[in-house]
């Protein structure tokens, strides 16, 4: 796997210079390093040449090329983003902070390394390997230390998608090109009523949601391992530890690439002796595939108003352990789903448990994120689901090896946005793609990956060859040029192949975005479309005033009866954010201490998720100003604290100054260093102030088997 990593190459004139390393191997003035996308090779002079550097060929550049490097660099940070902006900088500060990023030009840049963003770039090698010269340079950036340490899942897998992305694995005995170690199949799933007294019935469980005998249980993590080797083995080039913080504009506003994160910027706004700034990458087309509420993909949705006649999304949160069990209480392949207990009428969700692998145990709870009452603690809820027999039966005995958490959509067909964008496409989870009776998404997110490929290849291909042929002649005519002079006055003739090296890492052209609306009509025919239309009614059925019943009644008729042929769509009318209640209207909730066995304390299990942000880092949760006592005043008085409740890793804390301070007289503290990327905060806060952005590459949760 490579790794990308910026460098400070202490050089003079310039005092700070970052190059991008891969597999870097640097050592001071003699600058030497391995590299398949030697920053300056990809600028002018022949694509197709520099994309023939193999990945492990070395090579020297000399100084003149950094200043070119540096040169066509374009994105300056701004200051004003940073809370010190008025704090005294020394003069090698604010020259860091203002160094141009080094550019580097590909075809396609892919944001996020889960089974969308895998599957966009493995369909695009595919395709570039059968019909194109195999040499599109494809990049993928994950911000994950490494591959699958960012995803979380249930999950049971419908192999659909994975099936037709690599149709020549599939072997005759099982019906996923999976290695056997990593998939269960489904044995026997059920559907059970859980109420408070300990009960469990079971319900009728819809056809289209059966699992048994043909989807597989898996950790989504280690099926994401696995899609970045195949990925690897393509050509891809994937860059885990590399968060993506913002998009590159062109002129006329469409996306022309992204910039990975500065690091080294300290909690306070000043910066570290490690400060490097981001890169950036240019590319002919980027996908977003971030997984749900993506920064980025936030941001284009808004930015292109994406969101134009379809509904608002809406999200649940999901809360995820993993077991070792006892022995006894193991049953390969079995699965079930839970409604009811420990959720109160009006709060959607339920639970999971997916026994898989080699005595493991897969459990959780989803639950809506349109819930009112701001007292209800997810993390509580799903402590409390283990202790119904249902679950604690199994979990007895056993040992929890890991813990997480995600947001997921929700809104299904009528909250999925425009795919395309000048510039760029959102595939998966980004896009919106998630099967919400079935909690399945991983098959639409692989296919929507498939479908942008399919699409896309053509049109980047061909903007390329132009690109390419519009260089080359520019390159014969300053040849040309060149030649003359070096008849006219030998003694010119170094200066002028010093000035061709420098012009030939000039930044391509600025180039016509492509807007792939091919990719939004290929999604209406394709069987995406299809499944999400089938359900549409079913999630929002459950927002009725009849409640949890109305919506199992809805249900039932949708996937039974009607099969998605009802002559009506159910409307998602709110925000989550904008339907939290007042915390005077709703009783506070006590729940449970933990017993340390089948339920823990909030630290305890974020202590099971391996989350780490560098000490000192700067909150990458951002509040206007990094005002806290403002947005204490804004969230305290009506929603008493939601924020600490909704957060399942303990972000986010309300504490008194001092012990005799009144219950209101609250200091508002956001832990950051806890933070394992869930995106909840940003959906949920009531006041709409928490900006989850980037942190660092390689920081946030490192997780197992989920
Ligand atoms: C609790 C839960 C249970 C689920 N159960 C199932 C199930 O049983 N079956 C099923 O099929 N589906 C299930 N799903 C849905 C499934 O997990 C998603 O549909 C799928 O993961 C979406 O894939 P994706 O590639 O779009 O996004 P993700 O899997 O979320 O991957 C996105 C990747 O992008 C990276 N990334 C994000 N932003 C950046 C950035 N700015 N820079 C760099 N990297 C970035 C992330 O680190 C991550 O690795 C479940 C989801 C949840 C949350
Ligand atoms: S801070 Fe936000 S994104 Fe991070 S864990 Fe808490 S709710 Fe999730």
């Amino acid at each position: 796997m490579l790794s990308l990593s910026q460098r400070r190459i202490p050089l003079k004139p310039l005092s700070v210079i970052k190059i991008a390393s891969i597999r870097g191997n640097y050592n001071n003035n003699d600058i030497v390093f391995k590299s398949n996308n030697n920053i300056n090779n990809t600028f002018g002079r022949n694509v197709n040449t520099v994309a023939k550097f193999s990945l492990l060929c070395t090579r020297k550049i000399n100084i003149n090329k950094i200043n070119t490097i540096r040169k066509f660099s374009s994105t300056k940070l701004n200051l004003k983003t940073i809370e010190t902006a008025t704090k005294d900088l020394d003069e090698d500060e604010i020259e860091s902070m203002n160094d141009i990023r080094a550019v580097d030009t590909v075809d396609v840049c892919i944001v996020g390394g889960g089974p969308a963003g895998l599957a966009t770039a493995i369909r695009l090698k595919q395709i570039d390997n059968e019909k194109g010269d195999g040499e599109l340079r494809v990049i993928l950036l994950e911000k994950g230390a490494s591959m699958g340490s960012h995803i979380l899942s249930g999950a049971v897998l419908d192999p659909i998608a994975l099936n037709e992305l690599f149709p020549d694995c599939l072997k005759d005995s099982k019906n996923i090109p999976l290695p056997d170690d990593i998939v269960t199949l489904v044995k026997e799933d059920h559907m059970k009523f859980l109420f408070e007294n300990g009960m469990a019935v079971d319900l009728p469980e819809p056809p289209q949601m059966k699992n048994a005998g043909k989807n597989y249980i898996a950790s989504l993590s280690e099926v994401v391992k696995w899609m970045s080797e195949r990925a690897e083995e393509l050509g891809v080039e994937i860059y885990p530890n590399t968060a993506v913080s913002e998009l590159i504009f062109d002129s006329k506003g469409g996306v022309r690439g992204i910039a990975t994160r500065d690091s080294g910027l300290q909690r306070d706004g000043s910066i570290s002796e490690d400060f490097e700034r981001g890169m950036e990458f240019h590319a002919r087309m980027t996908v977003l595939a971030e997984g749900c509420h993506g920064s980025l993909s936030k941001q284009v949705i808004n930015k292109y108003d994406l969101r134009n006649g379809v509904n608002p999304q809406t999200y649940g949160l999901g809360i995820k352990e993993v077991w070792e069990v006892d022995p006894a209480n193991w049953k390969e392949g079995y699965v079930s789903h839970s409604l009811g207990y420990p959720l109160s009428d009006g709060v959607y969700g339920g639970g999971w448990m997916y026994h898989f692998g080699d005595g493991l145990v897969s459990i959780g709870l989803v639950i809506g994120l349109d819930y009112k009452n701001p007292w209800i603690s997810p993390y509580q809820e799903f402590q409390r689901m283990k202790l119904h027999p249902f679950y604690k039966d199994v979990l007895k005995g056993g040992k929890c090896i890991s813990y997480g958490a995600r947001a997921l959509n929700e809104g299904g067909w009528q909250s999925v946005p425009q795919l395309h964008f000048p510039g760029g496409v959102l595939v998966g989870a980004s896009a919106g793609f998630m099967n919400v009776p079935k909690i399945k998404g991983s098959h639409c997110a692989i296919k929507s990956g498939s479908l942008a490929a399919e699409c896309m290849f053509d049109k980047v291909v061909s903007l390329k060859e132009k690109q390419e042929a519009e260089m080359m002649k520019q390159n014969e005519e300053k040849q040309e040029d060149s030649a003359k002079e070096e008849e006219e006055e030998e003694e010119e003739e170094e200066e002028n192949e010093e000035e061709d090296d420098e012009e030939s890492g000039l930044p391509l052209p600025e180039w016509e975005a492509i807007d792939l609306a091919e990719y939004q009509d290929a999604y209406k025919k394709s069987w995406i479309h299809d499944e999400l239309y089938e359900v549409r009614n079913v999630r929002p059925s459950f927002d009725s005033k009849l409640g949890i019943l109305g919506g199992m009644a809805m249900s039932g008729i949708v996937t039974h009866i009607t099969k998605g042929k009802e002559p009506f769509t159910l409307e998602f009318e709110h925000t989550d954010s904008s339907v939290v209640g007042d915390a005077s209207q709703y009783k506070k909730i006590e729940y449970p201490k933990p017993d340390g066995e089948i339920t823990f304390d909030l630290m305890t299990s974020v202590s099971r998720t391996g989350t780490f942000h560098r000490e000192g880092e700067r909150c990458h949760l951002r509040v206007p100003d990094m005002d806290l006592d403002k947005h204490k005043e804004i969230s305290w008085p009506k929603f008493k604290g939601v924020e600490q409740r909704f957060c399942p890793a303990g972000v986010y804390e309300y504490v008194k100054k001092d012990e005799n301070s009144s219950e209101d007289d609250v200091e508002f503290k956001i832990n950051s260093q806890n933070c394992i990327h869930c995106k909840t905060c940003d959906i949920k806060v009531p006041s709409q102030d928490i900006n989850w952005t980037v942190p660092e590459g390689g920081d946030g949760p490192k997780y197992q088997m989920t």
